[in-house]
């Protein structure tokens, strides 16, 4: 027996698969990330095209047999389609959906993560720096999923003004003076610390704790973006484990 149900679901992945149809990857609130076999929506005949296209956001509706998903009706919201006409853009995009489908579970709520997925999607279709974009999703992501970096303050002295050496592994935050100058103090050298200046720091707090109506409420230069987005995107793989032929690629451009 098989039961319909009816969610919200964003498009984060998809394989094609035979003559006309599609496995799509989509992330909903309630259900988390599951996989839907969408049966002919490959097809220019089929009324469900525009729906079912990387990125889009729809209303589904989803017959359930066991732990298989078929699409029955998909309804657009949301397709997101300007991110397509800017190569940076798309590619930018492709690395937050691969970061989701790597993060995120199956049957558990991931509604928070969802709504920083659309905000940030939202967000590339305007003017703001893609630097910022792609720190603040990479850093608020990492929060959502119990990975939040330890920002307050050296873990040795506790002071917390000034520059830090990030630990990408750790998490945690040392001073100058801790890393290079106390004696008896015996660091591990396998740990590619990350020069977090103080200005990065700030943003960096910002990015983590601003309510979430607010988290791209903020400008800078882009020499400054450069060094966020550095410290995010490294911080980030070494959090994940991996790197991403998606990230590659919008690094190339
Ligand atoms: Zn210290």
């Amino acid at each position: 027996m098989s039961e319909s149900i009816k969610t919200l679901g964003l498009a984060i992945r998809e394989i094609a698969v035979g003559e006309s149809d599609k496995i799509i990857t989509f992330l909903t609130p309630s259900m988390g990330k599951i996989s839907v076999y969408c049966r002919g929506v490959r097809s220019i005949k089929s009324h469900r095209i525009a729906a079912t296209q990387l990125f889009c956001y729809d209303e589904l509706t989803v017959s359930v047999k066991g732990d298989r998903y078929t699409l029955g009706e998909a309804c657009l919201i949301e397709n997101f389609f300007g991110i397509r006409s800017d190569i940076e853009k798309f590619a930018l995009a492709q690395y937050f959906a691969d970061l989701l489908c790597e993060v995120t579970v199956e049957n558990e709520d991931q509604s928070e993560i969802l709504s920083l997925a659309l905000n940030s999607l939202h967000i590339l279709l305007s003017d703001k720096p893609l630097a910022l974009i792609k720190s603040v999703f990479e850093l608020r992501l990492l929060c959502e999923i119990g990975l939040m970096p330890d920002l307050s303050g050296c873990e040795i002295c506790n002071c917390t003004d000034g520059e830090f050496y990030l630990d990408p592994i750790g998490g945690t935050l040392k001073c100058r003076e801790c890393i290079f100058e106390r004696s008896g103090e015996v660091l591990d050298s396998s740990r590619a610390y990350v020069f977090v200046g103080s200005h990065v720091l700030r943003a960096m707090r910002y990015i983590v704790d601003a309510p979430k109506k607010r988290i791209f409420a903020f400008s800078a230069e882009n020499d400054f973006l450069n060094e966020l987005a550095s410290v995010s995107e490294k911080y980030t793989l070494s959090q994940i484990g991996r790197g991403f032929d998606s990230l590659d690629f919008y690094r190339s451009l």
